[in-house]
Order: structure tokens, then sequence, then C-alpha cells
């Protein structure tokens, strides 16, 4: 927003994360400027991106991180996740090897997180419903198993992308009041 008196009262720190290609970029162009681009190239440069919003009548200021080409094995850094109080860890539902990826990104983000963290599995591309690989009925059994909110997304037609986002910073809210 640009208010420029708006006081803020929280600032969040959120991180994406989950493997290339699966549309961390998109999710968080449509959350911050309501944008979607097709030919997305690999996010170069820009740290994180940030979105004000107003819950619990308190202004809460959503710094989104995102991965700067980092999704292989390993290769996201420490400074990554430092001081995060929320995750998205996105995976394509077209795509079976990102979900099955899921269990090794949550095992690094529990090793390098904060451990109140508020994980949100998001299965992105929801609009490609006849290339779908992963079911929905697995991805929330994994969800509950490992005690992870879930939702599945479009940024392409901005399902749920709102929806995900505000849940994370509503839980982290309810946390950190
Ligand atoms: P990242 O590597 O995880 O950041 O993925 P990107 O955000 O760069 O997206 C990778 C590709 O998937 C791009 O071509 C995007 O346009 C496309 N994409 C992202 N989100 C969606 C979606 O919800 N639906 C469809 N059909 N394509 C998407
Ligand atoms: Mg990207």
């Amino acid at each position: 927003g640009g208010n420029l008196n708006q006081k803020i009262d929280y600032v969040f720190k959120i991180v994406l994360i989950g493997d290339s290609a699966v549309g961390k970029s998109q999710l968080l162009a449509r959350f911050s400027r309501n944008e979607f681009s097709l030919d997305s190239k690999a996010t170069i440069g820009v740290e994180f991106q940030t979105r004000t919003v107003v819950i619990n009548q308190k202004t809460v200021k959503a710094q989104i991180w995102d991965t700067a080409g980092q999704e292989r094995y390993r290769a996201v850094t420490s400074a990554y996740y430092r001081g995060a109080v929320g995750a998205m860890l996105v995976y394509d539902i077209t795509k079976r090897q990102s979900f099955d990826h899921v269990a090794r990104w949550l095992e690094e983000l529990r090793g390098q997180a904060d451990k109140n963290i508020v994980i949100m599995l998001v299965g992105n591309k929801s609009d490609l419903e006849s290339l779908r690989d992963v079911s929905t009925e697995d991805a929330k059994e994994f969800a509950q198993k490992e005690n992870l909110y879930f939702m599945e997304t479009s940024a392409l037609e901005a399902t749920n992308v709102e929806p995900a986002f505000i849940t994370v910073l509503t839980e982290i809210y309810r946390i950190v009041s």
C-alpha cells in the first residue's frame, strides 16, 4: 500500500520453499502485486516482496522471501530461514516429483527455522486439473500427519492464493499476540 502514514503493528517474515518451477515466484507476484506471468524467468536479485494487510484490526506487513534459484538440495542458506515465522512449502500438482520432495524440504525447514514456524503446504497449478499427478487426498493426509496447513492454489487463476497467505498470517498473529 502507498499510505506512508500507515502504522505497522507487526512485520512477519514468510519464506517460500519448494522445487524449481512449482510457481513460488508467481504465487508471490499474485499475492503482492496481483500479477501473473506465464513465462516467468528464474528469480534474480529480488529478495522479498511485501504486502500490508489488516488482521484483527492490526496492520501486519508480510515480508515474503523468494528463493533466487537456490532450489537445489541444501542450497538455501540459513540466512534465508532466519527470523521466518511462516513458510509456504509449494509443490506442483502436475509434478509428482515436486510432491515427493516435500518431505526433505520440510526436514530442512524444521532443521533451520524457528520451531514455532507456521507452515502451509501448497499444491499449486490447480487450474491444470487434466494433468494432475498428485491427489488432493494424498496431500491432505501428508499435511495432517506432519501438522501442516494445506491448500491447493492457482497463481494463474488467483484461486486460493489470498486465503493461503491470509491463513498463515492469521495463525502467526494468533501465536505472537
Ligand atoms: P518457481 O521456480 O517455483 O518460482 O516457479 P515460477 O513462479 O517461476 O513458475 C514456473 C512456471 O509455472 C512459469 O511458467 C509460471 O508461469 C507457471 N505457473 C506458475 N503458477 C502457475 C499456476 O498456478 N498455473 C499454471 N498453469 N502455471 C503456473
Ligand atoms: Mg522463482
